[in-house]
């Protein structure tokens, strides 16, 4: 953000102990392309990638039974007691005020979160739009874990996302053979 202010304002900065993210988003920012471009191969990435893993993102809404694209899905921790090794879902066992568990809903023992082993997450709400324009959210059921399995074998989310900043990448190095040059956009929050 140093960096950006510094061109924005036409300073020069020194910057150091940069982070591949932060090079990564600097560079986003300042440079140039043109919108029209940007745009179009957004919505053409997003078309195809949608046409070929969208249904995994869908989900069917308790309301009315429609199928329709999820929102997000909510994860939660999962630990197993010591004592019993009984997992539990940590989502599942917090009280009314999102307040920690207090006991072993199996065996009673205290729930000591340092001393529980802690279990790989998992999902177990899913929000959706619902019918009336407000968010609703409903309680995985196992057609949703199954997509969420399937997403994680097939891993082609990565594979549509590294086409995209591939193209990104394209467009930058035709924009710099085109003579276009480093700049800050600021009329449309474009990157
Ligand atoms: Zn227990």
């Amino acid at each position: 953000m140093t960096g950006l202010a510094a061109v924005t304002l036409q300073r020069f900065a020194k910057l150091g102990d940069i982070s591949v993210l932060g090079k990564h988003i600097a560079e986003g920012y300042l440079t140039d392309v043109s919108e029209d471009v940007l745009i179009k191969h957004a919505a053409d990435v997003t078309a195809r990638a949608k046409a070929a893993i969208g249904t995994m993102y869908e989900t069917r809404r308790t309301s009315d039974d429609a199928f329709v694209e999820m929102v997000r899905t909510v994860w939660s921790f999962q630990y197993r007691c010591p004592a019993c090794e009984k997992e539990v879902v940590y989502y599942e066992h917090l009280d009314d005020r999102e307040k920690s568990p207090e006991t072993c809903s199996s065996c009673g023992i205290a729930f000591v979160r340092r001393a529980w082993s802690r279990l790989p997450g998992v999902p177990v709400q899913v929000i959706v739009n619902g019918t009336s324009g407000r968010q609703q959210e409903q309680t995985v059921t196992e057609d949703d874990r199954a997509r969420i399995a399937q997403a994680t074998i097939l891993d082609v989310v990565g594979e549509y996302v590294s086409e995209y900043v591939f193209r990104l990448a394209r467009m930058k190095t035709a924009d710099v053979a085109s003579g276009g040059r480093p700049m800050v956009r600021t009329g449309h929050g474009l990157t």
